[in-house]
């Protein structure tokens, strides 16, 4: 035990039941020192203090404070003992006021009337904001402002010791800024602090020494200028991996991983919204709705007319159904208002531009505005973390950069999460497979056809045992259950995520396939998706398929009024498996182009698909043939190949089977014709699937 210290712990151990939370524990502070104790989320900091300030009893090891055993010491025998905390989240009684409760930092200790007026003097001189909110109540203050009063209510008990709970965490990076200089005017003045910090630049720079805390345990120790340049904590801290084993520290390594020097505190991050009900969330959308269409009204020509045409104002827009009095647009309106389509913002305030591959006439061109970028970081960070990427992860990026809203959608998302982005873009598969096996990368993302790509690239290569890839996350093309199958196997046994999103609609990232794997989630709070009938353009029922068409709630620079996508899917309603309240569509199913209409019933080639999968004994290729007949009835053929080294003998009973299945699926009634396998043609490209020889009636 040292000589001068006021605070002494020896060998410490805390149970909470039959959990461990700290395991023998050694720690001194000085007099009029201030340390740091930095660790991870749940390295056991919180833990230390409340053992400490007599919250947390403890199950071993001794207290000393001033030389004086306290081990086991209430809190109101702590306080009284010159001992105050600064408690994480601050734990203010939102409903009194600030003087009401700068007032019970001094209640704790018996002040007389005198001594808290001069106290009262003595923290609005360090705190001169807080004089002018005296009476107001605590909840109505900033996050800052809360934490000045908790850090002033704990002052008033005039403690010898300081305890501070993670005192920055929550708030903005400049009023942290500014609680840490009164942390270092509090330390200058002579006050003794042991301050707990998840964010290790923050504790080291505010204080003198330092103990690293690690699962429970002390991991290192000494004075924090030298631990702030130690290059091995510094490769702790910043997760970097060493040469001979990439992935383990980042992964592994004690904890002390996802301790970061230069970023955020990205355990506590979350890109969820934070509404908690579907309430909450039809409000949030009736709000955007209102100032989407405000604003493109305002803001566009294009919209004001379109708008005048069908007779809606913006004030209109009273509830979520008014939707339906809004006109649709659509990529020919896109494609009219080349080069900057539904611009609703003055140029000046366009920071960017990203443009759809033209492989019919113009380039579909959107525009952006910073904010509009921030947006589509923002909520690309949260496919992250539905996929369970964290800020641990390696991002190899393999999708198209530049022009293309793919390869920088992924990046901003992965560093607003906080992991490491590998921006290989497309294509290389040399250099993609030198980085799987150097850099250890743990999350792949790329287009369907390029995952399978890799998938045979690395099973051709015998390099699977070699790399670390955990989940993929594909988009921008359809995927067969039986491409997934052979993508995840290829790899080892990955998670696959299907990611969705349009340039029009910021780009990749406006939904994503859930844990649980049965549906996409999308992201209502940024825009309202409707299922339309592509020939009525009315809605359709839950589980029913039809277009997507989708209302934009937050886009500055090129809003979105009932956009048709030609994207065809479908509302799965209810809550899903996983517990997200965020709303849930189907894989997209194809575009509406691929639909046809057999009597008066809409079918889209992919419903036949997964009809005939369905049905064992069949192989996967098929066709439609659609005719008419002399008396204008209308006939459907369906060719379906039996699958390979199915019996000739079974055609019968699996073409009844496909009937009976269309028949009560479909609501309409084909003939079925069950064909050898291999008779139908295969192609490398799509293949043909619907021959309609219906004679049109032509248009005079
Ligand atoms: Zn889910």
């Amino acid at each position: 035990m040292l000589k001068n210290a006021l605070l002494s712990i020896e060998g410490l151990t805390v149970h909470y039941g039959a959990a461990q939370a700290l395991f023998g524990i050694d720690l001194t502070v000085a007099q009029g020192e201030t340390v740091a104790l930095v660790g991870a989320n749940g390295a056991g900091k919180s833990s230390l203090l409340k053992a400490v300030m007599g919250l947390a009893p403890p199950s071993g090891g001794r207290i000393f404070l001033d030389g004086r055993e306290v081990t086991g010491a209430s809190p109101s025998e702590m306080a009284s003992l010159g001992v105050a905390l600064v408690p994480e989240g601050r734990e203010m009684f939102g409903d009194l006021t600030v003087r009401e409760n700068l007032e019970l930092g001094a209640l704790a200790v018996n002040a007389g009337r005198r001594t808290v007026a001069e106290r009262l003097e003595a923290v609005f001189a360090r705190f001169p904001k807080l004089k002018e909110r005296l009476s107001q109540r605590t909840c109505t203050l900033s996050g800052g402002e809360q934490q000045m009063t908790a850090i002033g209510r704990a002052l008033m008990a005039k403690p010898r010791l300081l305890l501070m709970d993670e005192p920055s965490l929550g708030l903005a990076p400049l009023i942290a800024d500014e609680i840490f200089d009164i942390i270092h005017q509090l330390s200058r003045s002579g006050v003794t602090i042991l301050l707990v910090e998840q964010n290790a630049a923050r504790g080291l720079t505010a204080s003198s020494s330092a103990y690293l805390l690690a699962n429970g345990r002390i991991v290192g120790s000494g004075k924090s200028d030298k631990l702030l340049v130690d290059p091995e904590l510094r490769r702790a801290f910043l997760g970097a991996a060493s040469a001979d084993n990439p992935a383990a520290s980042r992964l592994g390594a004690a904890g002390l991983t996802n301790i970061r020097l230069d970023k955020p505190e990205m355990s506590k991050l979350t890109f969820m919204p934070s509404f908690k009900t579907v309430e909450e969330l039809r409000e949030h959308q009736l709000k955007g709705l209102q100032w989407t269409v405000r604003h493109a009204y305002e803001g566009s020509s294009f919209y004001r007319e379109h708008l005048d045409q069908a007779g809606v104002r913006p004030e209109d827009i009273k509830t979520l159904d008014d939707l339906k009095k809004l006109p649709f647009t659509s990529p020919e309106d896109l494609k009219d208002q080349y080069p900057f389509p539904f611009r609703a913002v003055p140029y000046e305030q366009i920071v960017r531009l990203h443009a759809s591959s033209g492989t019919t006439g113009k380039r579909k061109i959107l525009c952006y505005t910073q904010k509009d970028i921030d947006d589509w970081a923002h909520f690309f960070a949260r496919c992250y973390e539905m996929a369970g990427v964290t800020p641990l992860d390696r991002v190899q990026i393999a999708v198209g950069y530049g022009l293309w809203t793919a390869g920088v959608g992924f990046q901003l998302g992965v560093e607003r999460l906080g992991a490491l982005a590998v921006p290989v873009g497309p294509g290389n598969l040399d250099l993609q497979c030198e980085f799987f096996v150097d850099l250890q990368p743990t999350v792949f993302c790329c287009t369907a056809s390029m995952g399978l790509l890799m998938a045979e690239e690395i099973h051709k290569r015998g390099i699977a045992d070699k790399i670390n890839i955990r989940k993929i996350i594909y988009g921008s093309e359809r995927s067969s259950v039986s491409m997934r199958k052979k993508i995840s196997e290829l790899f080892g046994g990955v998670e696959l995520f299907d990611i969705v999103g349009m340039t029009e609609l910021y780009g990749p990232g406006t939904g994503i396939e859930c844990p649980d794997h049965d549906c996409i989630h999308y992201w209502a709070d940024y825009y309202i998706l409707e299922i339309l009938d592509p020939e009525t353009m009315e809605p359709v029922p839950d589980y029913e398929w039809g277009e997507m068409v989708v209302t934009t709630l937050a886009k500055e620079a090129a809003p979105l009024i009932r956009y048709r996508t030609h994207d065809l899917t479908r509302i799965i309603p209810g809550p899903c498996t996983c517990g997200s309240l965020l709303p849930r569509h189907s894989r997209i199913a194809g575009r509406t182009d691929d639909m046809f209409k057999f009597r008066g019933v809409n079918i889209f080639p992919s419903g036949i698909d997964r009809l005939l999968s369905e049905v064992p004994g069949l192989g996967s290729e098929y066709q439609v043939h659609l005719t008419r007949d002399e008396a204008g009835r209308d006939h459907m053929l369906l060719k379906v190949e039996r699958g390979e080294g199915v019996e000739p003998g079974r055609a019968d009973e699996l073409g009844r089977e496909v009937r009976y299945l269309i028949k009560h699926k479909l609501m309409v009634t084909p003939e079925v014709d069950v064909v050898a396998y291999g008779e139908l043609p295969r192609s490398e490209r799509k293949s043909k699937r619907v021959f309609d020889t219906r004679i049109t009636d032509s248009v005079v």
